[in-house]
């Protein structure tokens, strides 16, 4: 079955920070996913923007593997002190049951997971560089510049993950 999920996140950024070293969600994510066909629940799968499959994360007894997932949407929207995203992520998923952890897979996995990533570019060090934020973290979350240390942005929530189909 066709499955869609939902993700949004928002961060909010300094005032005096407003432009200033072009903050920008990077178009990939990763995203835990039941996994068919490894047979494996909570499986973390990475997406890149533009790529037509994902690539489920290995483990001991399975290799990386292509998946049948896609990044279908990616929209970023900000205001003044505020950057948001909703990516849309569509994947094929079909019932299975997880032998090793004994449960049955579902849609959305049971406790899902999301990494997104940030990137860039200091004024200062004439540098780029990037950050991640993830499901699991004690927010607030305040990630500075690498370089020079000015704070770039909050996370105050986790960001929200929704089957929508
Ligand atoms: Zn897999
Ligand atoms: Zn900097």
């Amino acid at each position: 079955m066709l499955r869609s999920v939902e993700i949004t996140a928002e961060l909010t950024n300094p005032p005096r920070d407003e432009g200033s070293h072009n903050l920008h969600w990077q178009k990939k994510l990763e995203l835990s996913l039941d996994c068919f066909i490894c047979g494996r629940t909570g499986r973390t799968t990475a997406f890149e923007y533009g790529q037509e499959h994902a690539l489920c994360s290995a483990d001991d007894e399975h290799p990386p593997h292509p998946a049948a997932a896609r990044i279908a949407a990616f929209d970023v929207t900000g205001e003044r002190h505020r950057t948001a995203l909703r990516a849309v992520v569509d994947y094929w998923w079909a019932p299975f049951h997880d032998v090793k952890r004994d449960r049955a897979s579902t849609a959305l996995t049971r406790a899902p997971w999301v990494r997104l990533f940030l990137g860039y570019y200091c004024p200062q060090a004439g540098e780029s560089g990037g950050f991640s934020m993830q499901t699991n973290m004690v927010r607030p979350v305040r990630d500075s510049c690498g370089h020079c240390a000015h704070p770039l942005a909050t996370s105050e929530q986790a960001p929200g993950i929704r089957l929508l189909t």
